[in-house]
């Protein structure tokens, strides 16, 4: 079956009460015992399970080919439950160009837990193979990374992770399973920030984790939820479910545009770099080629006039909205280096587009006027 009948059915609901095809929304926390004290839909209590997120766990699950999915109240929320399926003393690799948030919370939080972790360049395969350690345990990637847009080879890196008995997952929030299935080439686990493109429209935050089977690491992440309690409301839910009937429809076109996007601005005097992993010229294009079908709707660009050029250019543009975040329908602008703070490291030349679904041409012609 294709991926977008796959979606389709994958959100498709049954209430047998009124025969709905829209999934209603169940708000209730708790559910009725009958005479028999027997819980006859199995639900008892929404943080333990809920109508809303069995459906979009389901869907989650079938759209990266996995066994199971947890979903989680944002993208944070999924990764530190699943980095607290991790046991003190364990050892995880880590990009070195990764949404800010992951190290972040490994070195505020887990550091004192007793998990240490090493940043590696996961384009890099020796290095890579080089920074395991007896007790790594998790390998995370990203890919394509933020902001720079590197690309991490899969595939191979699900080998050197299992020749070191040690479980690989990837952030799979910017390519998301329209375009890239980590599953398939061999990873345990998929996360996602459903904050962004499965939610679409910039009005909900979410996570979830995916995995390949619903063993010990699936258990544990689905006794953090219930447990922990970082759980998605019915709501935020049930608007997921909907976002995924569009996605393939809108991560496509908005892929398209970005590679529209990226040619425009890959002949610009003023741009000293693209980072697109649909031009040839990126150093991952061809590893991009293969495990993804189209390149993506993100892209980074940097000036060749230093970050007053990058500042002035983005005070210029009118379609584009100055704001972090991405995924959604509109196109966004962001000077990273700045939402980062004093402890980034991303080159402050650098502006980073989420291409949303205007038009193309309408898009390159807002960057044209604000290049100058
Ligand atoms: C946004 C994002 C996250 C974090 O998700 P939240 O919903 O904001 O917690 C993690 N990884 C990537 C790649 C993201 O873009």
């Amino acid at each position: 079956m294709h991926f977008e009948t796959r979606a389709l059915q994958a959100t498709r609901t049954h209430d047998t009460q009124t025969s709905a095809v829209a999934t209603p929304i169940y708000l209730s926390t708790t559910f009725e015992r009958n005479e028999e004290n027997l819980l006859p839909n199995g639900f008892i209590y929404s943080r333990t399970a809920n109508p809303n997120r069995d459906a979009l766990e389901k869907a989650c699950a079938a759209l990266e080919g996995g066994e199971v999915a947890v979903a989680f109240a944002s993208g944070q929320a999924a990764t530190t439950t699943l980095l607290q399926c991790l046991r003190p003393h364990d050892h995880v690799l880590i990009p070195d160009d990764a949404y800010f948030g992951t190290p972040a919370i490994l070195q505020a939080h887990f550091d004192h837990w007793g998990l240490t972790c090493t940043k590696v360049d996961m384009t890099d395969l020796e290095a890579v193979s080089a920074a395991f350690q007896a007790n790594t345990k998790l390998v995370w990637v990203e890919t394509p990374s933020n902001p720079l847009l590197k690309i991490a080879d899969l595939q191979a890196i699900a080998q050197l992770a299992r020749a070191h008995n040690a479980r690989c997952v990837c952030d799979n929030t910017w390519a998301t399973p329209v375009l890239q299935r980590p599953l398939e080439h061999g990873f345990d686990a998929v996360m996602h920030a459903t904050t962004k493109y499965f939610g679409g429209h910039s009005d909900l935050l979410g996570g979830c984790l995916v995995f390949k089977q619903n063993g010990e690491l699936a258990q544990r992440a689905r006794q953090l939820q219930q447990l922990g309690g970082a759980v998605p409301s019915a709501f935020d839910c049930w608007l997921l479910l909907r976002g995924i009937k569009t996605l393939a429809l809108r991560v496509r076109q908005q892929s398209a545009n970005a590679a529209q996007l990226a040619a425009f601005l890959a002949t610009h005097p003023r741009v000293e770099r693209v980072n697109y992993p649909g031009l040839e010229s990126h150093v991952g294009y061809e590893i991009a080629q293969r495990q993804m079908e189209m390149a993506g709707a993100m892209l980074s660009f940097q000036l060749k006039d230093g970050a007053a050029a990058a500042l002035l250019v983005k005070s210029k543009v009118q379609l584009f909205i100055r704001a972090t975040s991405l995924g959604g329908v509109e196109s966004l602008i962001e000077h990273r280096a700045t939402a980062e703070g004093p402890l980034s490291t991303t080159p402050p030349n650098l502006l980073r587009v989420s291409v949303g679904l205007e038009h193309p041409n309408d898009l390159i012609a807002d960057l044209a006027q604000a290049l100058g």
